[in-house]
């Protein structure tokens, strides 16, 4: 011990004289000028001496103030200063992976340092970690696994929490988890970080912890709402009294009169904008008011107008747009690289910026362009406080981002476009005033700003459960319902009862609430369970290239584009990849067709000639290639395989993996005369989202139609299905576990009288016990 004891010090008493090495360095000393005039600076001492007298600590600070890459800092180089540096073993948990990676890096250049010396991070399947690092970054994901393995987190000294106000699921779990860790660890430290001011709630949570508040500073940032805007291009947006049967009501009217030269060449813009909006029908001030926008419209049109207005007026200074998801990020681009001026790489850097994006194209986002170009970042959410980029001063923002929301009451998850927070939105605003004065446009009038509600609803309160459980399922023998009462704020038991249900149903849950060895892998593979589910069938069937292809196309945006104006040409190209009456075979194919052409150099005009998303294709390529590494560590793929040659690629294989993963998300199909319906048991009569080539049928020759997503908007749309025979029905449905066979025939006992003759049924349940034996073991 005491040999060790001597090593650590000795370390550590390095690791001080090259720190302060570096210090002194003409290169370190401009880092450390530059580093004190950040706010957390100022308050470094006070810092850490709360966080010395307190086991928890909560810090909240505006956005850009220096909390993530300075406060772990500051831990680390006081430990290092009281010779403790090679004790100490900071972990500090960020909700992306993009910003531990471009964190960390910053971080070891402050301090002179390359990657993986004394800083490091890890996030899933990537990581740059030495025997040296003791400041490490990772994802709240990568944290959450270590507990798996290693429930004390043995040797590390610090947790730190950052980006708590988003509340996202695996921060609230960790929350959980920690707080009864801190019981049995009294000197570990944890520090919560967060953006926002809401940081009553979390003290409370931890017994009253203290909350210290670091004063940030931004310059004005004008704010331009909607009818700003319009104003701008010579419309303008009036409210005006109108009387109804109810009273007295503030509605909306356009102003139309603009000279008719302008008109021509703006009408678009504003058309647009009244998609977006429908005024007529507009009442401010009131949450029914959010609903009256059409959410799918983000108003391409009036983004490219106002982009191309900065670009060719304004002064200079990044431009940071603010998207909903990487689907409308990757179709703005496309749009926005056929413009004269847009689209001209001498003038403007269009670069985007998403949680799945590589590195390269990571650190662009940082750098300032060469003078005379604009850079403009296409970005989600994920630039509203993870990453600060330096030189922003005019910021778009479509007030939208994509949210997950779940009506537990019928059991039903959507991924919708959201109205943002009070917060989110200023959030957003304040990019613009780091460097000096911005602007900000908002895309929606302001009344609607005021309808927004204050803070976002914490993930865990509007996410189905289903990840969740099986995630606590693999930590704890006790019961979930029992753990997620400790939450921070509770989830509804009906959502935690709906999420069990569902995991018994596909089987990864036995009737005990047990995980099944299905369960087991599925909680190796950090996605829905529906898709990892499909995955592993998949590979054990030897299907797996196709279904790589399902699974990736799930997950990101309908490659199949319909521009409006040559919609005719766009459907006749789809059709190739039709008649399989399978969204998911079409894609398939599709995908496939680009393979090939990519392989002879042509993938860029196969996707132009068919109407495919060159992004999308791009995105499942690279998403495949990541789930054979997440395979490849369950096991169930050979580690060794250079890729997946071995593959069948039997359609009716491919239609009941496609069906196993996706169960219990089944309709049945009614053929009528001229057409068919679809009808599920909890909805009745429901309806086909309007791009599945199975609205292109009048009949679909197979009696069930198995779909990924149900969504609610008026009526109950399918989206993504694929039509399969009873026989798969049979074979695939119901949970997989013993004996469930005769529950299954029951539960599906109404539709499939027809198959009850005992025979078939014999032998069903002879083929089936076959099935869960594999399947178990
Ligand atoms: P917070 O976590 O409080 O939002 P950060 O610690 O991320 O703030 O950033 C503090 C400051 O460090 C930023 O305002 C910015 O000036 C600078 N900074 C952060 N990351 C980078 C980077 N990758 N490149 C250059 N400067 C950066
Ligand atoms: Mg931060």
């Amino acid at each position: 011990k005491a040999v060790m004891e001597k090593i650590v010090w000795q370390r550590s008493l390095q690791m001080r004289s090259q720190q302060q090495a570096w210090q002194e360095s003409a290169e370190g000393s401009r880092m450390l000028e530059f580093r004190r005039s950040l706010p957390a600076y100022k308050k470094k001492e006070e810092i850490l001496s709360v966080i010395s007298r307190n086991q928890v600590v909560i810090i909240s600070g505006e956005t850009g103030c220096g909390k993530t890459t300075q406060i772990p800092q500051f831990i680390l180089e006081s430990e290092i200063e009281s010779v403790r540096g090679a004790a100490c073993n900071i972990i500090c948990t960020q909700p992306r992976r993009i910003s531990a990676m471009s964190v960390s890096e910053r971080v070891a250049f402050e301090r002179g340092e390359k990657l993986g010396e004394s800083v490091g991070y890890k996030v899933r399947l990537e990581g740059m970690k030495g025997r040296d690092t003791h400041l490490l970054f990772c994802t709240t994901g990568i944290l959450l696994r270590r507990l798996l393995a290693d429930r004390k987190l043995k040797g590390v000294t610090h947790v730190i929490v950052d980006e708590i106000h988003e509340r996202g699921m695996n921060e609230d779990f960790l929350l959980i988890i920690l707080k009864e860790l801190l019981l049995h660890r009294p000197e570990l430290k944890l520090i919560l970080m967060s953006a926002t001011l809401d940081a009553e709630l979390f003290s409370s949570y931890f017994n009253g912890a203290p909350t210290m508040f670091i004063p940030g500073f931004t310059y004005h940032v004008r704010t331009h709402f909607l009818e700003n805007i319009l104003e701008m291009t010579g419309y303008r947006l009036t409210p005006y009294n109108q009387i109804d049967d109810y009273g007295q009501e503030k509605m909306w009217k356009m102003n139309r009169q603009v000279p008719r030269k302008r008109k021509s060449q703006i009408a678009s813009v504003v058309e647009d904008a009244i998609r977006a909006a429908d005024f007529k029908d507009y009442s401010p001030h009131t949450q029914e008011s959010l609903s009256c926008w059409n959410p799918d419209c983000i108003g391409f049109n009036l983004i490219e107008y106002i982009l191309c207005n900065i670009c060719e007026n304004e002064r200079p200074g990044a431009v940071l747009v603010f998207m909903t998801g990487w689907d409308d990020i990757s179709c703005l681009k496309e749009k926005l690289l056929t413009h004269t001026v847009l689209g001209d790489p001498n003038r403007v850097l269009l670069l985007t910026c998403h949680g799945s994006m590589a590195s390269s194209e990571q650190r662009l986002i940082f750098e300032e362009p060469e003078a005379g170009v604009r850079k403009i970042v296409l970005t989600t959410n994920i630039a509203e406080t993870s990453i600060t980029i330096n030189d922003v001063v005019f910021v778009l923002d479509c007030g939208k981002a994509k949210e997950t929301s779940y009506d537990a009451l019928n059991n039903t998850p959507c991924l919708l476009p959201t109205w943002i927070s009070k917060v989110s939105s200023q959030q957003r605003r304040g990019r613009a005033g780091r460097v000096q004065p911005g602007e900000c446009y908002h895309l929606y009038p302001r009344c609607v700003y005021d309808a927004f509600s204050e803070y976002q609803l914490p993930e865990i309160l509007r996410t189905p459960l289903q990840s969740l459980c099986l995630q606590i399922k693999s930590l704890r023998l006790e019961s979930i319902s029992e753990f997620l009462s400790r939450a921070l704020q509770s989830p509804e038991i009906l959502a935690v009862q709906n999420a069990i249900e569902y995991l018994k149903i596909i089987g990864a849950l036995d009737e005990k609430e047990n995980l099944t060895i299905l369960g087991r892998y599925l909680t190796m593979l950090p996605m829905e369970p529906k898709l990892g589910k499909m995955l592993i069938l998949g590979a054990i069937f030897n299907c797996l290239d196709p279904i790589l292809t399902v699974v990736a196309g799930l997950s990101v945006r309908d490659p199949f584009l319909t521009p409006l104006d040559k919609k005719d040409l766009a459907e006749a190209a789809k059709s190739q990849f039709c008649g399989e009456y399978s969204d998911h075979l079409a894609l398939v194919r599709a995908y496939d067709g680009w393979k090939d052409a990519e392989m002879d150099m042509g993938g860029y005009e196969y996707c132009w000639k068919n109407f495919l998303s060159l992004q999308s294709m791009k995105a499942i390529d690279a998403l495949r290639r990541e789930f054979i590494c997440l395979l490849k560590d369950t096991g169930l793929v050979d580690s060794n395989a250079a890729s997946c040659n071995a593959w069948s690629s039997d359609l009716n294989l491919i239609r009941a993996v496609i069906f196993y993963g996706l169960y219990p998300g089944i309709g049945s199909v009614v053929n009528n005369e001229k057409s068919f319906s679809l009808k599920t048991m909890e909805d009745g009569q429901v309806l086909l989202y309007s791009n599945s080539v199975n609205t292109r049928e009048t009949k679909i020759p197979y009696p069930w139609l198995v779909f990924n997503e149900k969504i609610k908007v008026n009526s109950v749309f399918l989206r993504d299905s694929t039509a399969v025979s009873d026989s798969v029905v049979l074979l695939f449905g119901g949970s997989l576990l013993k004996g469930d066979a005769d529950n299954h025939l029951k539960m599906l006992g109404g539709y499939l009288e027809f198959f009850m003759d005992p025979s078939v049924v014999e032998m069903y349940q002879s083929i089936r016990r076959e099935l869960d034996a594999f399947i178990q073991g």
